[in-house]
């Protein structure tokens, strides 16, 4: 299929937006910006996914790795590695499972846990209220509020009905709830609806959650925030171009220029206001890059406050094998938050359980490569035919020394000390107890549960936040509550790197809501 041109229109000489980064957040900022007229610039490292049969193969996309970038980032001893991170138009939301979940209010303010303290948020959940409201309309989220017990206040419903159980989903769900569970209609950002149509349309097919969508039906910030806009004149994207460094004015408190390589050259390009949108580990990496006489340890970062906090949650894949076949095409459609909070006997709080997009034989061999060497295809095939796939997820903790800094090379170096522990194996051990209490315990291969679980590495940067948080205290944040670097005037920073705790549900619809809060303060200012 042919791709979209780069330079989407004539470039002028100066910009009064320029956004690095075309995902959650960058996507949805240019979104928000581009009807104001105002001259946006987006600079985006990779290109256009392309359009192919691959992007719906388990083993181009599992084993194959096919759309993972080939970045080397290092971790704490400097040992090299290859992050799961797909530098392309609309970012991680290329690959995303668009589970669009808003955090819950307590995560707004401070949650104590076994290693310490989730910190407040500078501002409250009443505030981001009316941006989660607008980024689940404008990605066509599917869902249904008011049967998930955790969720905080609401004040419109979603634009569509939740994505309907496949009967083997709903037969769980009707087996937690007369156990007394509170299961729920997950929320799912697909173009699934006939008014869709016209753009594009969801086919429910197994290939979302890991997998590019092939008839663009899923609503990642390529096909809804990106493209859409890239018909305004006031609109040019280049891609190909990987921001380097940021320069400032002699004060310091300006950006002047972003210099960029592009295809075989560099260029600096200026604007009235820079956006950084790069993911959490690339947005600490450029603002480290950009050190200078003003800001000697890298810009924006007085606080020494830049890299640190560096969050993913602690995840874990879940496959229970019952001895019934499992034939869900669309699994995402159930999770369950009773364990979110502390209390009722908990301790502490514990998370998140949703499903995963249904399993395949490949895509187990290309996640879990060592336990699955010796095992024949067939095999795997029959495993996966009785897989059915959980996604757990605890809240981690931002931990100062858990940081993103500069290899010697300049490249990303990533240090992380898991926290949480206790909770996620809680986590775990109430999720055994509720298979049990779901009907699976009397199918099993085995005659008993049978689990395989698989913990996230370092690699798996896909939840990747903090590393810039923001906040009131300029000694202890990176940016101010619009989301602005306190030391600069026109610098603001909108991917995940902005959350100072990460909460225990997928942060794509946080990063969404709140680039869409920070577009319109743009707009305002310009104005
Ligand atoms: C397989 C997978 C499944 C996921 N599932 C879910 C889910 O179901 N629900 C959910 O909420 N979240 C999910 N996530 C996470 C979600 O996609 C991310 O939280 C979200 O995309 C982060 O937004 P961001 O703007 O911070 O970064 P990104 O969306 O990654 O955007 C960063 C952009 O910056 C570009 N860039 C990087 N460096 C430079 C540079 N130097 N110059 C120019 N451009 C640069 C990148 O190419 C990219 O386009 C998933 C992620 C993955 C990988």
């Amino acid at each position: 299929m042919p791709d979209m041109p780069s330079v989407g229109n004539v470039m002028p000489d100066e910009f009064d937006v320029i956004i690095v980064g075309t995902g959650a957040g960058g996507g949805t900022l240019a979104n928000t910006v581009a009807p104001s007229g105002k001259r946006v610039l987006l600079l985006e490292r990779g290109t256009f996914l392309d359009r192919e049969t691959d992007n719906w193969d388990p083993a181009a996309v599992f084993v194959d790795g096919r759309y993972i970038s080939p970045d080397t980032w290092y971790d704490e001893h400097g040992k090299p590695f290859q992050p799961q991170v797909h530098y392309f138009v609309g970012g991680a939301t290329k690959m995303y499972g668009a589970a669009l979940y808003r955090l819950r209010p307590e995560d707004f303010g401070e949650i104590r846990h076994a290693d310490g303290v989730s910190p407040a948020w500078p501002v409250g959940y009443d505030e981001f209220e009316p941006y989660y409201t607008k980024a689940e309309w404008l990605y066509q989220v599917h869902g249904k509020h008011g049967d998930d017990p955790t969720e905080g206040r609401w004040s419109r419903q979603y634009p569509w009905p939740a994505v309907s159980n496949e009967p083997r989903i709903q037969r769980l769900s009707d087996d937690l709830a007369a156990a007394g569970y509170h299961p729920f209609e997950a929320p799912c950002g697909i173009m699934l609806n006939e008014a869709d149509r016209p753009r594009s349309h969801c086919i429910r097919c197994a290939w979302c959650d890991g997998y590019p969508c092939l008839v663009h039906a899923k609503a990642d910030a390529e096909t809804i925030a990106v493209r859409p806009v890239l018909d305004s004149p006031n609109v040019t994207l280049l891609t190909g171009a990987e921001v380097l460094s940021l320069q400032t004015d002699p004060s310091g408190r300006s950006v002047t220029g972003v210099v960029v390589a592009l295809g075989d050259g560099i260029e600096t390009f200026r604007g009235n206001i820079v956006v950084l949108a790069a993911g959490a580990a690339n947005t600490a990496k450029i603002l480290l890059r950009s050190a200078s006489d003003t800001h000697p340890a890298g810009l924006a970062n007085g606080s020494d406050q830049v890299g640190r906090n560096y969050m993913f949650h602690n995840s874990k894949a879940a496959v229970a094998l019952s001895e019934e076949p499992n034939d869900t095409v669309f699994q995402k459609t159930l999770a369950i938050n009773d364990f979110y909070l502390a209390g009722e006997g908990r301790q502490w709080p514990l998370g998140n359980i949703q499903m995963l997009g249904k399993s395949n034989a490949q895509a187990m061999r290309g996640e879990e490569p060592h336990l699955t060497k010796l095992a024949p295809h067939w095999s795997l095939e029959e495993v996966a035919s009785h897989a059915v796939d959980f996604w757990l997820t605890t809240e981690d903790l931002p931990v100062p020394d858990n940081r993103v800094t500069l290899a010697a090379d300049g490249r990303v170096q990533l240090s992380y000390q898991p926290t949480s522990a206790e909770e996620a194996d809680g986590l775990y051990r109430e999720f055994r107890k509720l298979l049990n209490h779901a009907g699976l315990a009397a199918h099993h291969v085995l005659r008993k549960n049978f689990y395989m679980k698989m913990d996230v590495p370092i690699a798996g940067v896909a939840h990747q936040a903090g590393t810039c948080r923001f906040g009131t205290d300029p000694a202890t944040s990176v940016l101010d509550v619009n989301c602005k670097a306190h030391e600069l005037d026109n610098l603001y920073v909108t991917d995940t790197s902005f959350f100072p705790s990460i909460g225990a549900v997928n942060p794509a619809l946080t990063a969404m809501a709140n680039a869409i809060r920070v577009g319109e303060h743009l707009v305002d200012r310009l104005s």
